[in-house]
């Protein structure tokens, strides 16, 4: 590295959807900023050995210090793998600890259901093999991580990896300080999720504020606090997460009326209501939407939606009483939503996984509401190309009578609606950021490289120079 120069490479998340992950390097420190994995199923990853390009180049390249943004698999999900690597601290608030950790081991339970589906042997079964006696699985996960590997499953890391993070992590808060070797840091507020924060990196002279998957006041819901510009100050370098730059979305709050005005007919009528939600943040906020109506008395919350309300309501204290709305069985779930349905008892379903993949608690539920005129399916977050949900929502926007749900074809008579409940910042709110900050460059990684030059091209007034990423390409900043 020249002296001055500062080389920032995105190793993956250059485009939406990809795992994000950010090399800044320079002589006074080696800083990155998140290390995802990629998804394809919900949150939860697709249990498989992926690793972002940029771990190949790491066994050269020691990285001082990890800042972490927030607990979203793809920002976090790979972390266990990078920290085994030559590698300093890994920062990150206390929810992300709490969201990360809940993706390392669940990426880890999905490679084991996945192994053992391959074998043809069920979860139970694979246990008993390993233990030598009938055991309860749910107890044991613990022990079979650290043996799956020698009887040949493929973790995408280990439990000692796991373990190595969890020795490495340094709690990081808003506002208050801290160095990686001669960079000085500050973390704020981000909005988005519960513990998301960006990160103000000064580096020999040169400020630069990486925002991460942000929200600001528009898009907030009270929970936890928006991004606020005003919190970091001008800046030289703005990295800034442009998710849906360019994208036509409606406001929160008018999204909110709809949504609102929906379900309660529906519930009116004494109907079911599927809402796929994924489990951190989207079942939150919509159960604080539905409560503004006192709705939630029709809900119940099943599979991993319960973790993320638990999480939430630790550092907010917003969801007391929301455990009996919680259900443990499935099974017997789904006979009392045959029943409610048939007696026309109101029920609203806040159950994951959010795009209805296969063996999931909403794909399942689904089977049973989606031939029945008597429900409403109502999305409210994205559905990646190919997911279940996203045939669904294309499905009923053609008209189609029938549609193929786990291998069978089923009448489609159900309501199918969607909502844009996202936590990212809307155009308007990127805009006002780059405002605000007057960068002289302002980088944009996390999008679609369309939709960010059609952004440039409507808000053609903003400051600084407007650079779109490749993944793996650098960027030196002389
Ligand atoms: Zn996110
Ligand atoms: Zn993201």
């Amino acid at each position: 590295m020249e002296e001055k120069q500062i080389r920032f490479t995105f190793g993956n998340g250059a485009n939406v959807g990809d795992p994000f992950c950010l090399l800044i390097e320079s002589q006074a420190a080696n800083i990155m900023v998140d290390c995802g994995l990629g998804h394809g199923s919900d949150e939860d990853g697709n249990g498989k050995s992926v690793s972002p390009p940029l771990l190949a180049k790491l066994n050269g390249t020691p990285v001082h210090g990890v800042l972490a943004t927030h607990g979203h698999l793809d920002h976090v999900g790979d972390l266990p793998h990078l920290a085994e690597k030559n590698c300093g601290n890994v920062y990150m608030s206390k929810p992300t600890r709490d969201f990360a950790k809940m993706h390392w081991f669940d990426s880890m339970r999905i490679a084991i259901r996945k192994w053992c589906a391959d074998q043809g042997i069920s979860v139970k079964q694979f246990f008993e093999q390993i233990i030598g006696q009938s055991v309860q699985a749910k107890n044991y996960w613990k022990e079979i991580y650290l043996i799956a590997e020698e009887v040949g499953v493929k973790l995408p890391f280990s439990n000692s990896d796991i373990d190595l993070v969890g020795m490495k992590t340094k709690i990081a808060r808003a506002g208050e300080e801290f160095m990686v070797k001669k960079a000085i840091i500050k973390p704020v507020n981000a909005g988005h999720i519960l513990g998301a924060l960006g990160y103000k990196v000064n580096i020999m002279g040169r400020r630069i504020f990486v925002s991460g998957d942000f929200s600001m006041k528009e898009t907030s819901y009270g929970l936890f606090p928006p991004l606020d510009p005003q919190a970091i100050g001008p800046v030289d370098v703005l990295v800034v997460n442009a998710t849906y730059a360019g994208a036509r979305l409606e406001s929160l709050a008018s999204e909110k009326i709809r949504f609102l005005a929906d379900v309660e007919e529906a519930t009116d009528r004494g109907r079911s209501v599927l809402i796929p939600v994924f489990s951190i943040d989207r079942a939150t906020k919509v159960y604080s939407v539905l409560r503004e109506k006192g709705l939630e008395k029709y809900v119940r919350i099943a599979g991993q939606a319960q973790s993320g309300f638990r999480i939430y309501h630790n550092y907010t204290q917003a969801f007391w009483g929301v455990d009996r709305c919680c259900f443990c069985d499935p099974r017997e779930e789904k006979d009392l939503l045959v029943s409610r349905l048939t007696d026309h008892e109101p029920a609203i379903y806040l159950v994951t996984s959010g795009m209805m993949m296969e063996e999931t608690i909403s794909h399942t539920f689904a089977k049973r509401l989606i031939p029945s005129d008597d429900a409403l399916i109502a999305a409210v977050g994205y559905m990646a190309p190919d997911t279940p949900g996203r045939k669904l929502l294309d499905a009923a926007e053609a008209g189609e009578k029938r549609i193929q749900w786990n291998g069978s074809g089923i009448p489609l008579r159900a309501g199918v609606k969607s909502y844009q409940f996202s936590a990212h910042a809307r155009s308007r709110e990127i805009a006002e950021l780059i405002k605000a900050l007057e960068p002289k460059y302002v980088v944009f990684p996390h999008s679609e490289t369309d939709r960010v030059n059609k952004f440039i091209q409507e808000y053609s007034g903003l400051p600084g120079e407007k650079i779109i990423p490749e993944n793996g390409k650098p960027i030196i900043f002389k």
